[in-house]
């Protein structure tokens, strides 16, 4: 059965994610192009916020205010805290979480918005590779999956 994701609950929530986003994506600002898979150096990799988030628009980081997830954020760092996992803890499977991040983030924007614009940046092996993952991450945001056995099946 294919996936059915509600727009509705597709929420960003930024309090309860791990800030996935400021590490795994590029920034092409000018005055700092971020790479890839690299956390942000604004970002405390401790408490996984951004430093200067009071002050994005005067420092030019101004796509970072709009930056919606559209719910993958959390997705991706609830299917790593069920393993024990996270980026900032677990460095040597930062890069795995980042790029699931990357696949599930491109899926619903392509759901979402299917004729946009938007490129992945993953080498088509990794995304076979990290199928498990990513499959994952979507039961956890589309309507007609529980993974993890959470739902009241009574
Ligand atoms: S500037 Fe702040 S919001 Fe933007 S990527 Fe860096 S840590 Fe994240
Ligand atoms: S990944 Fe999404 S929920 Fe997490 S910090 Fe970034 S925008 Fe917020």
């Amino acid at each position: 059965m294919p996936r059915i994701f509600d727009k509705a609950k597709l929420k960003t929530d930024c309090a309860n994610c791990d800030a996935v986003c400021c590490a795994a994506v590029r920034l092409p600002y000018a005055h700092y192009p971020k790479p890839p898979r690299t956390p942000c150096r604004h970002l405390d990799e401790t408490l996984c916020h951004c430093t200067v988030f009071n002050e994005l628009e005067q420092r030019g980081y101004d796509i970072c205010r709009g930056f919606d997830c559209h719910g993958a954020g959390l997705a991706v760092a609830q299917l790593f805290r069920e393993m024990g996992r996270s980026w900032n803890t677990h460095p040597e499977s930062a890069t795995v979480q980042f790029h699931t991040f990357s696949i599930v983030y491109f899926t619903i924007v392509k759901y979402l918005h299917p004729d946009r614009a938007i490129e992945l940046d993953v080498p088509e092996k990794v995304i076979e590779d990290l199928k498990p993952f990513t499959e994952a991450a979507l039961d956890l945001l589309a309507e007609n999956a529980d993974p993890f056995g959470t739902l009241d099946k009574s």
